[in-house]
């Protein structure tokens, strides 16, 4: 379920300890405090819980959603009493349940300077945020038809997309933001002569390859994932990957009904940088995990696709090839890579070009490019006011 009952909310709230040193919010990249918005929500005094939540971060409800244990619930004190408070999910529930107003801009007049941001993804938007109650006009470029970035990519049975365009609708201000969608920038330096600063937060669109004899028979997970019903497939699919972006290729493919599924991932299974949730699923959709495999090749197999792979082995520092060890696996309708992506060449010449999120930092998580997206904008407001 995605969010809690009435019941299961106020569980939650009262197992709360108002722990007086907030670790929580220390733990927040963008130092939204549960304490206080619990304490408020605990009160029945819904707006200010759901202020306490939008003043810090423009896009709670996705993150109460999506965002990962290891920041404001891996530091809960409840962790050393009995287990810690759902807070993400507390979040999403109070603001879907009571979220009416805007943050808006406070009266704040414009001030006519003009912003670019190029992405439209958390980063972008949380900047955007920013310099509008700041007073800039701000033009943001996105090259898809959509907001939201690479959260896009992630299966609706986690985030439904519909979430993503609620937290825009909350952000955007009409008199001071422009959204300008299906407009892909080319070189980020040429929108500066144009604007008194650009932001670019780009992601990483560039999926990395495989580099392998057959990589073009295989789908990357960009396309399958922006797009995956038009991969369905009854047959049996390979995820080359094991980070959290094969886990969602993989559950994917499951979902929609493919037979079986299987990862061959480079490392030992234990390597994997992933949840116990996300172990337990692929054990629930009964995916294999293929530690300690690489791909070899990819050949056509009449409609099928045959995968060559082969075995690793790991000294206690590397992993390198065992001889011999290569098999052929005829079976697969699809092979999907999911071994990660890269950023966009950076211009760090131009002061007024300043870059945010995961093209900055790379792959990271929504809270943490939020806080960048917010960073970002902050130091362009300093450059552009003092300048
Ligand atoms: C499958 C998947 C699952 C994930 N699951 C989670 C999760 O559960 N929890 C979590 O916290 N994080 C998760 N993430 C990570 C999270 O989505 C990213 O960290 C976050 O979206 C990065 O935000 P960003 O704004 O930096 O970049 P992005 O979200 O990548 O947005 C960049 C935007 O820029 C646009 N763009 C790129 N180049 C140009 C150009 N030249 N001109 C115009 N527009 C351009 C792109 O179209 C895109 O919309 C997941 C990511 C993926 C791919
Ligand atoms: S650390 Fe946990 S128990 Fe303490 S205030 Fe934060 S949410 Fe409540
Ligand atoms: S934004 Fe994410 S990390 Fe921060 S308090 Fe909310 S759920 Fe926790």
């Amino acid at each position: 379920m995605l969010y809690l009952t009435k019941l299961q909310l106020q569980a939650e709230l009262n197992r709360c300890l108002t722990c007086k040193t907030q670790p929580c919010m220390s733990a927040c990249p963008v130092s939204c405090n549960p304490q206080e918005f619990i304490r408020y929500a605990r009160e029945g005094e819904w707006e200010n819980a759901v202020h306490a939540i939008t003043r810090y971060n423009p896009m709670g409800q996705t993150c109460g959603l999506i965002c990962p244990d290891k920041f404001c619930m891996k530091a809960c004190t409840r962790c050393h009493v009995d287990f810690p408070i759902n807070i993400p999910r507390v979040q999403a529930t109070i603001l879907n349940e009571h979220r009416t107003q805007k943050e808006g801009t406070c009266g704040v007049a414009l001030n006519g300077f003009r912003i670019a941001i190029i992405g439209a993804g958390p980063a972008g938007m949380a900047a955007a945020m920013v310099l509008g109650k700041s007073g800039f006009c701000v033009d943001i470029y996105e090259s898809r038809d959509e907001v939201g970035g690479a959260l896009n990519m992630i299966p609706e049975e986690r985030l439904p997309h519909s979430v993503i365009e609620k937290d825009w609708s909350f952000i955007f201000e009409p008199d001071r933001m422009r959204l300008l969608l299906n407009s892909h920038v080319e070189d980020p330096a040429e929108l500066c002569k144009e604007y008194d600063g650009v932001i670019v937060a780009t992601g990483e669109p560039n999926c990395l390859a495989l580099r392998i004899p057959g990589e073009e028979l295989s789908v990357s997970y960009m396309d399958y994932l922006y797009h995956p019903e038009q991969y369905r497939t009854s047959g049996c699919v390979a995820v080359i990957g094991g980070g959290n972006v094969a886990v969602d290729c993989a559950l994917t493919a499951a979902r929609l009904g493919a037979r079986s599924v299987e990862m061959f991932i480079r490392r030992r299974l234990v390597d994997m940088r992933i949840s116990k949730k996300e172990h337990m699923e692929l054990l629930e959709h009964k995916i294999n995990a293929n530690g300690m495999m690489s791909p070899e090749k990819i050949e056509k197999n009449g409609d099928l696709l045959k995968l060559w792979v082969r075995r690793n082995v790991f000294d206690g520092e590397k992993w390198t090839a065992l001889p011999n060890s290569t098999i052929a696996l005829p079976y697969f309708d699809l092979v999907i890579r999911a071994i990660g992506s890269r950023a966009d060449e950076k211009n760090e010449s131009i002061p007024t070009l300043i870059y945010a999120g995961d093209c900055k930092t790379g792959g990271s998580t929504i809270v943490e490019a939020i806080a960048s997206g917010k960073n970002a904008a902050e130091a362009m407001i300093a450059t552009v006011l003092h300048q």
